[in-house]
């Protein structure tokens, strides 16, 4: 039918071992067991190459979340986790991660159908993604250590004191996730935490939990000993917020919008949890007169519409030199418009639907906002006429920085692209921002590259590239874009707490 409508084409039937995967019972990961949510309410899963439900999950309720706090702090206290040697544990996260690599392609197939991305991106990028972090991450279990140190106490005559400092682990962690990498989000956030010996309630968003149900079967699988990872599909408002709220929690590490992030930290706040977050952007893509234009279109296309623009980095904000722009722009609108539309089992889509109604709702909200403040859609700026939820590929122009489009995080597939003269004005039009997550500056001088990274404000600053994330390089937000860093060494500082220790020789 969808092919009478529009030219996308129909959603191909998943394998028979992935509709075998989506069609089990509801159910939550708590004590090593897979159970019912107490209430019995399951929530639906969409897939949103075509509106139709495509599963049924449980939604984790108050009793629920009491039950895996139980069970995380059970194995936290007097589990083997945290006593295991570190070798043992770095051991079974690289047993995860093989687990990871040999269902690589079920795992990409569940990830398209889910999230709505291309099951080719989900191959290599998220599967391959998540696998490499636990193998990545696993590695620090080793690698631990602490200081010792001089202190100059006085007024003991006599006294002698040996001082060191060691890191121990936070506790009891609760993960909240987004969904538009669930699988390598999922990895970010329980790896470093396991390798450290904490013990994690992971929470998938309600719009993308099948990866990580899928995930918490090879946890068992692995051998990872039960209550170490527990699972709670559920509603933000309700299974997250529990968590949030719930006293038996030591740390909280969320990944989502910027809105949710401050409702998390305050509610966080009345217990003193450990926060930290990583949230919203509207990245800068700043292209100064020399850089190479054709390379600029793939770049610029490439760190705005990857997966369709729901990512936290995603290049929305075009800044080009005026000597360039016409040319620039015209080559992006070109590159938009050949984009393929379509579901992400078909081979041939180039670029998937939007994971969600609301979301697309959201995304074409917007886009009419910008047309009513006087921007033009240069390309796209519509939803192709089908029940999926697509938006296509859009670039405006004639933009000014008070609009919503130029201020807002859209989270789709819309470039808003502006024009500047003096390295000055774009390094205050790129930091007029409440955001600062990434900024990328293209150009081949290097000493004007070297200039211009110090004066922006933001986590990450690529240059001649985007979206470029690795396990080693710290990732995180100035600004409203979060709190604390994910990846490389400061992880494991996040998943730890320091103990001083003092004693009198
Ligand atoms: P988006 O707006 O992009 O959907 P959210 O920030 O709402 O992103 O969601 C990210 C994650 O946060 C999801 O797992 C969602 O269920 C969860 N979440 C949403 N609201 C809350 C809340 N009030 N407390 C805790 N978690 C929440």
């Amino acid at each position: 039918m969808s092919t009478v409508l529009s030219d996308i084409a129909a959603q191909p039937a998943p394998s028979s071992s992935v509709r075998a995967f989506i069609g089990k019972k509801p159910r939550l990961l708590i004590n090593g067991e897979w159970v019912e949510a107490r209430s019995g309410k399951t929530l639906a899963v969409f897939d949103p190459a075509t509106g139709s439900e495509i599963a049924r999950v449980a939604e984790a309720g108050v009793e629920d979340v009491d039950r895996a706090v139980a069970a995380a702090r059970a194995a936290f206290e007097s589990g083997p986790w945290p006593e295991m040697l570190p070798a043992a544990r770095e051991a079974l996260l690289w047993r995860l991660a093989d687990l990871i690599e040999q269902h690589a392609a079920e795992f990409a197939e569940i990830e398209s159908l889910d999230n709505g991305k291309t099951r080719f991106m989900a191959s290599i990028v998220d599967v391959p993604g998540a696998r490499n972090y636990f193998r990545y991450m696993a590695g620090w279990a080793t690698k631990i250590e602490g200081t010792t140190m001089q202190t100059s106490i006085g007024g003991v005559p006599g006294a002698k004191f040996h001082t060191y400092v060691a890191r121990e682990p936070v506790g009891v962690v609760a993960q909240i996730v987004p969904w538009n990498f669930p699988l390598a989000m999922a990895a970010w956030k329980l790896a470093p935490a396991l390798a450290v010996g904490c013990t994690c309630i992971l929470k998938p968003a309600e719009q993308t939990p099948l990866s990580a149900l899928r995930l918490g079967e090879l946890i068992r699988e692995a051998g990872i000993p039960p209550g170490v990872v527990n699972i709670l599909t559920g509603l933000g408002e309700t299974t997250g917020a529990a968590l949030v709220a719930h006293p038996g929690i030591d740390k909280i590490a969320f990944t989502g919008s910027t809105e949710v992030g401050k409702l998390i930290s305050k509610s966080a706040a009345d217990t003193v949890k450990r926060v930290s977050l990583e949230l919203g952007g509207k990245s800068p893509v700043i292209v100064l007169p020399d850089a190479d234009v054709n390379g600029v279109v793939g770049g610029a296309a490439n760190a705005i519409f990857f997966n369709s623009g729901q990512v936290c980095t995603a290049g929305s904000r075009l800044y080009v030199h005026r000597t360039i722009f016409d040319r620039v722009v015209e080559g992006l609108s070109a590159a938009a418009g050949e984009i393929r539309l379509g579901p992400g089992l078909d081979q041939a889509t180039q670029m998937g639907p939007l994971v969600s109604k609301e979301q697309q709702e959201r995304v074409l909200g917007y886009i009419e906002s910008g047309r009513k403040q006087g921007a033009a859609v240069l390309t796209g700026g519509e939803a192709p006429s089908h029940p999926g939820y697509f938006v296509k590929p859009t670039i405006m122009v004639n933009v000014r920085p008070e609009m919503r489009v130029v201020r807002e995080e859209i989270f789709g597939p819309v470039l808003v692209a502006q024009r500047f003269d003096q390295l000055d004005e774009v390094v205050k039009a790129a930091n007029d921002s409440p955001y600062g997550l990434g900024a990328s500056i293209w150009t081949n001088n290097l000493s004007a590259a070297h200039r211009l990274i110090p004066r922006i404000k933001a986590g990450t600053v690529w240059v001649n590239c985007h979206n470029m994330v690795d396990p080693n390089m710290p990732f995180g937000g100035f600004k409203q874009s979060g709190v604390g860093r994910e990846h490389g060494r400061v992880a494991i500082d996040m998943y730890t707490e320091l103990k001083s220790v003092c004693m009198l020789v």
